[in-house]
């Protein structure tokens, strides 16, 4: 039976819940609202379904293709503009939707202040899945969700973090021809439970709840990304990722989820068809592309991925590119999240203290010039 002795073990996708034959497995949050199961000991029957779907307990596979790599920017400028980097998500969606398929990618809840993974049908419902949310997304009951619509002939294409994508293929654990998996770069997954207490307290502070809200909002620079918050009583938050309280504890690892620290669904050989970044770096490896809007890195690893770009090869401009040299400016492609030594501090803290002075303690920069000094001397003496 699952049982979760090591956080850095579980990623939270659900596989465990999805595949129990006696649905005794809930997904339970902890205290920063990250999921993880919790056994009903009664109900068990011992199958170890559970620990066999687990997409932590598998080996990595050794890297048996060298993928290609593409500088994609999409050529309309609105789908863009919604989006992180280059539009790419959108294209590849519309044209699954087209198809009659389904897509499944990760949207705000009408608060805004949690961040569910749901199934779209039609292209009015598409603005749900696209920008990036930067808190950890709930699975639910995506995966059999999934499951049910390739059982019934349906195209599937599910989009998600790699952890996510190997969570997904392992419920499975058979390939179908109609399904398309599509998954980010990913840095890390933040609390959710922090997202919600930052957004309650900018409420407060501006009066109102919140009617939108933006992470890559692009209006001044898609490098320096500002958050964007737009409230109903129409006032609006606006800060970039270096200012912004919560982005900056996203950036300095102050609060991601345990298993981001020790990801094994990172490099080069990845679970998906197709993975999609943020192009960091295009001003130097291909100038000509940076005009400060929003540039793809596209990672294919099957023949799907070829197939999906090449079905929205029209709506695009596609440059090959150096993938190495990509990663140079990307390393949240093949690398793990760095341990933060304040992120325990900043749990234990959490909740007690109020979270602006913790933000302010723990994701400055002085505040880790101040630990690097004292690490320095405790090891001098
Ligand atoms: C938590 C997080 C960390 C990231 N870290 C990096 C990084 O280090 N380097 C980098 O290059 N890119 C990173 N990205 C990915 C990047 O920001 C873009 O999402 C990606 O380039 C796709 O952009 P797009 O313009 O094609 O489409 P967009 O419209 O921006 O992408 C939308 C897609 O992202 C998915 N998505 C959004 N939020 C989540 C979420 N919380 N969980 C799962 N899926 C989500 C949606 O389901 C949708 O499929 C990160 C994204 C997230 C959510």
């Amino acid at each position: 039976m699952v049982e979760i002795k090591n956080k850095e073990h579980c990623n939270g996708c659900s596989s465990c819940a999805a595949s129990c034959p006696k649905k005794c497995i809930t997904m339970v949050r902890d205290k920063l609202g990250f999921f993880y199961p919790m056994v009903d000991k009664d109900a068990c029957v011992h199958c170890e379904l559970c620990i066999s779907v687990c997409p932590e307990q598998k080996k990595a596979q050794p890297v048996t293709v060298t993928p290609l790599a593409y500088a994609a920017i999409g050529k309309e400028h609105t789908i863009r503009e919604k989006s992180s980097s280059g539009g790419v998500f959108t294209l590849i969606a519309q044209w699954i939707l087209s198809k009659g398929g389904v897509v499944f990618g990760a949207a705000f809840d009408d608060t805004a202040h949690s961040v569910n993974h749901i199934a779209i049908e039609s292209l009015e419902d598409l603005h749900k899945l696209q920008g990036s949310k930067y808190l950890q997304s709930k699975i639910g009951n995506s995966f059999e969700k999934a499951k049910s619509y390739l059982e019934q002939g349906r195209t599937v294409l599910f989009s998600g973090t790699p952890c996510q994508i190997a969570g997904l293929k392992s419920f499975l654990k058979k390939d179908y021809e109609r399904l398309y998996l599509q998954d980010i770069a990913c840095h890390g997954v933040p609390a959710p439970a922090v997202w919600d207490a930052y957004l309650t307290d900018l409420e407060h502070q501006f009066g109102g709840k919140a009617s939108h809200v933006s992470f890559r909002d692009k209006r001044k620079s898609w490098k320096k990304y500002l958050l964007r918050i737009e409230f109903e009583n129409g006032n609006v938050y606006s800060n970039n990722n270096a200012e912004d309280l919560y982005m900056r504890g996203f950036l300095h690892d102050c609060y991601l989820r345990p298993s981001c620290y020790a990801c094994k669904h990172k490099g080069l050989g990845r679970d998906s068809d197709i993975t999609l970044a943020d192009y960091w770096g295009i001003e130097q490896i291909h100038p000509e592309l940076d005009d400060d809007q929003g540039t793809s890195l596209v990672i294919v690893s099957s023949p799907k991925g070829e197939e999906l770009l090449q079905q929205i090869a029209d709506e695009i401009s596609l440059t090959p590119t150096d993938l190495n040299r990509a990663i140079e400016y990307n390393t949240a492609l093949i690398t793990a999240a760095k341990d933060n030594p304040a992120r325990k501090k900043f749990e234990n803290e959490f909740q007690k203290k109020p979270l602006r002075s913790l933000l302010k303690k723990y994701a400055s920069t002085s505040f880790f010039k101040k630990l690097k000094r004292k690490i320095k001397r405790f090891l001098k003496l």
